[in-house]
């Protein structure tokens, strides 16, 4: 029966969500640094890995077990950890699989903190290969004897472009290399990259899933299907007696650990409870999109980029891949910056804020904020022009936000 439960019966009544101690509808909040013992032994047992139990919260801690099961079962995954932040998932999931001397192959068109955090990795011997589509046809070309992941976003943010997760997997896994799919943008309500062929899946949670903007936080799900080679991947070589979960295992009890990522246990509740509403909201922001898109699209001096737009260049993903929807974000290019800033500035509603997946319709100019410090190539390729305007459409009333951009767009300079 479980494996028939749809979106919004699985988030509600999956096999994760109960079992709480005192029967509690909701995971209690475990706001606490440490866990209590009756006795030493029982204790020794815990930090042992002999006994399951909690000690101490940056180890483990129930209410982010709620939370990371949660989203586990959602991804389909088998078994997953909840981080500080989503570029705290990215780096402790690619720092699992990567050491000096190792590369990463990943796409241009990536949220700016991740480009910028590859530059980071370069400090510490670990190379990134970057494609200008992250197609199997290019990974091909770009594989060396030292890769060790691709790394890709499902939906890029903010540029737009869909992975196309069945044919670069199949290509990173006739070499031996595993996906990690960042699915922010995506949610699992849009797409499940794990049953597509991805093997870990990652989220910056601080977006669709807590979705009321209220806390950071990140995830990482592992699918537990990758044939782990420790003669490869070197940096799990002490993890090599659990198979299919050495990463798994690594991350948790070694990277997660020692780092110190973990999620605030008030952070975990925050999201396990934003997640209630996953499918609603989504269901509700792709209609919003596709809505507000089409009608700017007849603006003549605006160029709407949005995955619903028959000429998009990933609009055939929409049906292939997206369950027919085309997501929370949308670009504008407005001609020039002074109008960019103008329109933003101009509407009543929409938010200026440099975050995405939230309730409100937020904007931003994604080259003066988020790609402040890249060069113009960079950003360029990663699809931010000097007059780009990023949308992150919200749950309002479609019609007051297409009056409002609309108006905006009148207001504004050269309009
Ligand atoms: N991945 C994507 C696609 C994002 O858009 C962001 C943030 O905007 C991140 C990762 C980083 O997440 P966080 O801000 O939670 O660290």
């Amino acid at each position: 029966m479980e494996g028939y439960l749809r979106f919004n019966t699985k988030l509600l009544h999956g096999k994760t969500s109960g079992g709480y101690f005192a029967r509690e509808i909701l995971p209690p909040v475990s706001q606490v640094t440490a866990f209590r013992y009756e006795c030493m032994e029982d204790l020794e047992k815990v930090f042992a890995h002999k006994s399951m139990g909690y000690a101490y919260t940056r180890i483990g801690n129930p209410t982010l077990t709620a939370f990371e099961q949660r989203i586990s079962e959602l991804e389909g995954g088998a078994g997953a950890v909840a981080t500080s932040s989503g570029m705290s998932a990215i780096t402790a999931a690619l720092l699992a699989v990567c050491e000096s001397g190792d590369e990463i192959i990943a796409g241009h068109g990536l949220y700016g903190g991740t480009i910028e955090l590859f530059k980071d990795l370069e400090k510490f011997g670990i190379h990134t290969r970057f494609a200008d589509e992250l197609t199997a046809e290019q990974i091909k070309k770009l594989i060396t004897s030292k890769t060790r992941v691709i790394f890709g976003e499902l939906i890029s943010n903010p540029s737009l472009a869909v992975l196309d997760v069945t044919e670069v997997s199949k290509a990173a896994h006739e070499a031996g290399i595993p996906l990690f799919v960042d699915s922010t943008t995506a949610t699992p309500f849009l797409a499940r990259p794990l049953s597509l062929g991805a093997d870990v899946v990652i989220h910056s949670t601080s977006k669709y899933i807590n979705g009321g903007g209220n806390s950071i936080g990140g995830i990482i799900v592992d699918g537990g299907k990758f044939p782990w080679d420790t003669g490869k991947h070197t940096a799990l070589k002490d993890f090599g007696r659990y198979g299919k979960m050495a990463f798994s295992v690594r991350l948790r009890t070694d990277l997660w650990e020692n780092f110190g990522g973990c999620m605030a246990p008030a952070n975990a509740f925050l999201s396990y409870i934003g997640a209630d509403t996953l499918g609603l909201r989504m269901e509700r922001i792709c209609k919003n999109a596709d809505a507000l898109a089409h009608a700017l699209d007849e603006e003549k001096e605006i160029r709407v980029a949005y995955l619903t737009l028959k000429n998009h260049p990933y609009h055939e993903y929409v049906d292939k891949m997206l369950g027919g929807l085309g997501g929370g974000i949308l670009t504008l290019r407005a001609g020039t910056k002074e109008r960019a800033f103008d329109i933003i500035n101009n509407l009543k509603y929409a938010i200026i804020a440099s975050n995405i997946g939230d309730l409100r319709t937020l904007v931003v100019h994604p080259a003066s904020t988020l790609y402040i410090h890249s060069g113009k190539e960079d950003r360029e390729k990663a699809g931010v022009y000097d007059d780009t305007i990023r949308v992150s459409v919200g749950i309002e009333d479609r019609e007051d936000l297409i009056a409002d951009f609309k108006e905006a767009i009148r207001k504004s300079k050269n309009g």
